[in-house]
């Protein structure tokens, strides 16, 4: 139960420097990032007639209620599925041959319309929810948000065409979300498939196939020739009940934004996926910084439905914004409570454009070594080719001491992206560029997020700076 002074004031919506007079008067010499216990934070409350309800950090910037669901109250739940992998290896191909497994899919009325997520109904009563934004952008905005909803990765490898920079890209983004990949090898129908070449070409990215005694299942499939579906959802009803995955469905719900849009006809749309607790018509939702009295839930199916599970994707109609994906959202008692959270996470919207506050650099690093409150350094690697890339991984693995040492979160060749970006803010590392420079929009997404990204174009420098940091001595960006 701890706030910062600078946070106090910003909720108080007073000014940091009256809060720290006012301490200084108790006798108690504070900073404005100081963190103060929540005994003082009411003292200073009650000092500007105010009273301050306890809730957790999480509670305010995520809109996450800090307990976890006891485990008595859960039941079980379906998994969620992304699918990734190099691009034209079918991802958007297998994600429509998959819609059409739904038991229902062809009564009238099967999967209609696209809300970025769908569920399907296998024969038993058993349930797969697929998220339904191929590409890898979404995913790793979601976790850059710290949004973790995906439960199981469906990596797509083209058996003609093998292991390619975005299926390993894909490796990388499901080892840091810590999910469970199977393997989907891709387009068997055509002559010159080969899926054993991919199996041993997975090996060396440490993905070890079941046939060469690993954990990971390997199915073959053809989504244009519908293939092996049956095998493939066998498999991630395996997968999931290792898992076993289980949710809360008898509390206020809870989940994340996958999609939002402004539709002329029905105004601000979001998408939204239950994590936990039922979603009901008429319950005021809060969603990132927008929020509303749900108006309808529809389905993929653009059914109306009254109440939606752990997930399940739902859009729901009735919030005054569009949420941004990866935000979560959460359903609260009250419109007041409502404004408040909201009032608040615009406010700090605000401040972070203009402070990007919680930034990831290589001085914030520094600092956060020093104090040891950290004891690495995470770090993105991107260079023009390969072999440059992993020289620079190479001598970074061998530099630092028991205490502090950095760790290479991701390395690759080619240009700094928006992928790069958004998995180097959810790892809380910056990123080096040796020979590379970044797109306009990576750029832009990293201004925005606060991601330090420094260019390099001699191998030594890279290593000098690296060296600094671990050592406390960075020199000035120049
Ligand atoms: P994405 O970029 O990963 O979403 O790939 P797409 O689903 O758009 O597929 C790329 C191309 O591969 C399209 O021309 C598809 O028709 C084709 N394709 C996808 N799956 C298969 C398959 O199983 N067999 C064959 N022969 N072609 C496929």
């Amino acid at each position: 139960d701890v706030i910062t002074v600078g946070d106090l004031a910003n909720r108080m919506a007073v000014r940091g420097v009256d809060i720290i007079k006012f301490l200084m008067r108790q006798g108690m010499m504070m900073k404005i990032n100081d963190v103060i216990d929540s005994d003082t934070a009411e003292l200073v409350a009650d000092e500007y007639g105010m009273s301050v309800r306890r809730v957790s950090e999480s509670d305010i910037e995520t809109g996450f209620l800090a307990e976890a669901d006891d485990a008595d109250a859960t039941t079980p739940r379906a998994p969620v599925v992304a699918v990734m992998g190099h691009v034209d290896h079918g991802k958007t191909s297998l994600l429509d041959a998959l819609r059409t497994t739904d038991v229902a899919a062809a009564e009238a009325g099967g999967i209609t319309q696209h809300i970025g997520a769908y569920q399907v109904r296998l024969k038993d009563g058993q349930r797969v929810t697929f998220l339904d934004t191929p590409g890898h952008a979404a995913f790793s905005a979601m976790r850059a948000r710290g949004a973790n909803v995906t439960d199981i990765v469906i990596l797509v490898v083209a058996a003609d065409d093998g292991v390619m920079p975005q299926t390993v890209e894909a490796i990388q983004h499901a080892k840091a979300a810590g999910a469970p990949l199977i393997v989907a090898v891709n387009k068997i129908d055509k002559p010159d498939a080969n899926p054993q070449k991919v199996v041993n070409e997975l090996l060396q990215h440490e993905v070890i196939a079941e046939s060469l005694g690993g954990d990971t299942q390997v199915i073959e499939v053809s989504a244009k020739a519908r293939t092996n579906l049956d095998g493939l959802l066998d498999a991630i009803l395996l997968q999931a009940e290792v898992m076993d995955l289980r949710a809360n469905p008898d509390r206020s719900a809870e989940g994340v934004v996958i999609e939002a849009k402004l539709d002329k006809g029905r105004g601000p749309v979001g998408t939204v996926l239950v994590k936990r607790g039922t979603l009901r018509r008429g319950d005021i939702v809060v969603a990132g910084s927008a929020w509303g009295k749900v108006r309808a839930l529809l389905d993929e199916r653009n059914a109306q439905l009254e109440e939606a599970g752990p997930a399940m994707p739902v859009e729901i109609l009735g919030l005054d914004e569009p949420p941004s994906p990866g935000e979560v959202f959460a359903v609260v008692d009250s419109e007041a409570r409502a404004r408040e959270l909201t009032e608040y996470r615009h406010r700090v919207k605000r401040e972070k454009t203009q402070a990007a506050g919680g930034a990831v650099s290589l001085a914030d690093m520094m600092a956060k070594l020093q104090t040891k409150k950290v004891n690495e350094l995470p770090v993105v690697i991107k260079a023009d080719v390969q072999g440059s890339a992993e020289a620079i991984v190479g001598s970074l693995d061998k530099m630092g001491n028991d205490e502090v040492r950095a760790r290479t979160v991701y390395s690759g060749a080619g240009g700094i992206t928006e992928s790069d970006v958004n998995l180097a803010k959810s790892a809380g590392a910056p990123i080096l560029g040796f020979n590379v420079r970044a797109s306009k929009q990576a750029r832009d997404l990293a201004e925005r997020e606060g991601v330090e990204i420094r260019y390099y174009s001699i191998i030594y420098d890279l290593l000098d700076d690296m060296k600094g940091v671990l050592s406390g001595m960075l020199a000035p960006l120049q």
